[in-house]
């Protein structure tokens, strides 16, 4: 048996720590699954990431356009790590087979790229995507919730490790802080400080984030969006900014203003 006056729970989307204090996954926020694999490839030493919006529920073109998009990046010692996430915001999301979705897709890109059974240096592996804050509340009785047991994965773009690690250090600015204060209400009350720091660090930015996976898990406007949006340049740079969260918070251009009013406008909730 082991005894600590504090625990920072950084144990991932299993979530034991926090499930043994009853702190479950809440139903009302987004949940992703992600699946990957590598294979050997001519597009290694890629030096961006490339993402593919169009992921079909059955044959592309003529059924559902899926709430998700497939990567490819190079990892530079001859293989690529290629896969896809998507939300649970569409029906389809209970009933689909990632690895076959992952493989279907495959099978529609060039056969010289090289992403191939053959090629493939390992099992397909995925894993859950807990996002825009579903466990809470992120302090209680003595446990802090960091990384995917906090659920804090950005729900626009499924990317988990800045947000797991800049949570950590949040929590470990507010756990010296605590620790600097005896045992009792004062502690309390700056351990109490770590879910309203996460809060305002993401929160409004993650409202806005959750009322664009609703969006994109209706198929007609996932449709919309990526036909007409994709083809204008100013719209596409907001798009980006916006969804890989790469706003200057010091001010920027129109658009970084305009994304940051609005993460600030939004309830952090
Ligand atoms: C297929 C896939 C692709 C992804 N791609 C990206 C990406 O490109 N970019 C990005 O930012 N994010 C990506 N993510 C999300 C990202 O991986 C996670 O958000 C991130 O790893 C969370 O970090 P974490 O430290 O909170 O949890 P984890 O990385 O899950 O680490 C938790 C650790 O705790 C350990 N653990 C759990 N329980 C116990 C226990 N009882 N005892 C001891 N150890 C325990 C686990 O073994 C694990 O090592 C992807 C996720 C998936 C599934």
């Amino acid at each position: 048996m082991f005894h600590a006056p504090l625990v920072i729970a950084a144990d991932g989307n299993s979530a034991r720590m926090a499930l043994s204090l009853n702190i479950r996954r809440r139903e009302d926020r987004p949940l992703g699954v992600a699946v990957r694999q590598y294979y050997r490839s001519p597009r290694t030493h890629d030096n961006y990431l490339e993402s593919h919006l169009e992921l079909w529920e059955g044959k592309p073109g003529a059924s559902r356009l899926l709430p998700g998009y497939g990567w490819i990046f190079g990892v530079g010692d001859g293989t690529s790590n290629v896969g896809l996430g998507m939300l649970n915001t569409t029906s389809a999301f209970q009933n689909t087979d990632y690895k076959d979705l992952l493989r279907r897709w495959l099978n529609g890109l060039p056969p010289e790229w090289g992403y191939t059974e053959e090629n493939a240096t390992g099992p397909v592996r995925g894993g859950a995507l807990p996002m825009a804050f579903n466990r809470a509340p992120h302090y209680r009785d003595g446990l802090l919730l960091v990384g995917d047991a906090g659920g804090v994965v950005n729900p626009f773009n499924g990317e988990g490790i800045a947000y797991a690690m800049e949570s950590g250090r949040l929590a470990a600015e507010v756990t010296v802080q605590a620790l600097a204060r005896s045992q009792g209400p004062s502690r309390e009350r700056a351990l109490q400080a770590y879910p309203n720091v996460l809060r305002q660090r993401y929160g409004g930015y993650y409202t806005l984030g959750r009322v664009f996976v609703e969006l994109i898990g209706n198929p007609t406007v996932m449709r919309t969006v990526t036909r007409y949006g994709l083809p204008r340049p100013t719209l596409m740079r907001f798009t980006l900014k916006l969804l890989a969260n790469l706003t200057d918070p010091r001010g920027g251009d129109a658009l970084d203003r305009l994304i940051n009013a609005m993460s600030r406008l939004a309830p952090a909730t």
